[in-house]
């Protein structure tokens, strides 16, 4: 059984090709610069290549040009979309309109749709994608939405209130959602089969750290608390974005600069972060390297940044009375052991030991790095947020 995973931006297309039989990777592309000009890159398994300049002024001109690209020429996997049992779709905004995965209707799609005022650059493109992929591909094939937001839907109300009057709440739903629920959701199942023992049974905290990063605190497999917000700006600093600021700096900020609401959002979420604090970049590696060679604010915004997380597992602790593991996923928690290390020094209350030698020789790789006497598990954990689509696709059409 053969899965698409797409997830579309507002000018990408990705794409993941994967065989469920053994949950491999056939091909997996992207087509870029939708509406700009376009370019497509598509590369399979056994390692075939190929990559154009093509036009594509739509989302289904670009899904026309993958379904080429997987279906024709040197670099094709499959002879027909015949072949593919099901398309799984990454959705960034559900709200509280959809705790779970879903099967794509027309209403589903008008909903994603109508959710855009809460997630301007995605909702709509993914609504789009979604149209687009129904003209292109047979209407026998059966489509699946899964949101970035369905995991945090089991948050009680006292962690997703903000202190707003209610009736923005009722009205705007503005509100506490959390971001990165499909990567939290499948880290944390992963390190519980990893540590032999039910997720029911654990409290986890997770950090997914990459260009964006988020802290989740998950209670007995379910997410009881974390650290993006209404969108994803809010919680730890990132590559270009500020992470929790004190809402009167934003304004005072605005007023200094004559930024209009949006002006201010966009300079909150893309000149921020490490980018903002380091003036060196987004990058976590270039920012370790300026660090490295003794760049203050490079220093600064590590250090702010570890700081954070470990501040983030001392209320997880508080949040679930107790802390049986913290695993790293992401770009930066898989592959930075500076950022690992940093983050579980000086735990010592915790009982937090990892075991430094180790922690600097992996990466990548799913592996407990915490010493057998520490009190709390610490493991790195790669995360899977394709994967875990193509599962929850398999297992909706399978019912
Ligand atoms: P996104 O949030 O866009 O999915 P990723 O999870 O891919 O991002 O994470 C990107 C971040 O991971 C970047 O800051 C990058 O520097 C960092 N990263 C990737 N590889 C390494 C590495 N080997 N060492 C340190 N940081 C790394």
């Amino acid at each position: 059984m053969i899965i698409l995973v797409v997830n579309a931006g507002s000018s990408s297309l990705k794409y993941q090709l994967i065989d469920m039989k053994d949950e491999s990777v056939l091909a997996k592309g992207n087509c870029d610069r939708i509406g700009i000009d376009g370019h497509i890159s598509h590369k399979t398994s056994d390692g075939r290549k190929f990559e154009a300049d093509i036009n594509f002024s739509t989302h289904t001109e670009a899904f026309m040009e993958l379904v080429k690209a997987l279906t024709t020429g040197d670099a094709k996997v499959i002879d027909s979309m015949d072949e593919i049992s099901a398309v799984g779709h990454r959705i960034v905004q559900g709200a509280d309109v959809f705790d779970k995965s879903v099967l794509v209707t027309d209403e589903v799609i008008d909903k994603i749709d109508e959710l855009r005022e809460l997630a301007p650059v995605h909702n709509h493109a993914h609504a789009l994608a979604l149209r687009a992929c129904k003209s292109v591909i047979p209407a026998s094939v059966p489509q699946v939405v899964v949101f970035d937001t369905a995991f945090h839907q089991t948050m009680p109300p006292k962690a997703f209130m903000f202190g707003l009057p209610y009736e923005d709440y009722e009205k705007y739903h503005v509100r506490k959602y959390g971001f990165h629920g499909t990567s939290h959701r499948f880290v944390s199942k992963a390190l519980a089969e990893a540590m032999g023992k039910d997720v029911k049974d654990l409290k986890i905290v997770s950090c997914h750290l990459g260009n964006g990063s988020s802290i989740t605190a998950v209670d007995g497999g379910k997410s009881v608390d974390t650290s993006m917000g209404f969108t994803p700006l809010d919680g730890v600093v990132m590559g270009t974005r500020t992470g929790s600021v004190d809402p009167s700096a934003v304004t005072f900020v605005a007023d200094k600069h004559g930024f209009t609401p949006s002006e201010m959002s966009e300079y909150m979420n893309k000149k921020s972060g490490f980018l903002g604090v380091s003036g060196v970049g987004s990058d976590n590696r270039d920012v370790q390297a300026a660090a490295l060679e003794g760049n203050e604010r490079a220093i600064l915004v590590s250090d702010m940044l570890t700081y954070e997380i470990q501040k983030y597992i001392g209320s997880y602790a508080a949040a679930m009375n107790g802390i049986d593991a913290i695993l790293f996923t992401g770009g930066i928690g898989e592959n930075s052991w500076e950022v690992r290390e940093a983050a579980c020094e000086n735990m010592d209350y915790f009982g937090i030991k990892i075991d430094k030698a180790l922690n600097k020789s992996i990466r990548g790789k799913l592996q407990k790095i915490s010493t057998p006497d520490s009190k709390i598990e610490v493991w790195i954990v790669p995360t899977n947020e394709e994967l875990l689509i193509a599962r929850d696709t398999l297992e909706l059409i399978s019912k």
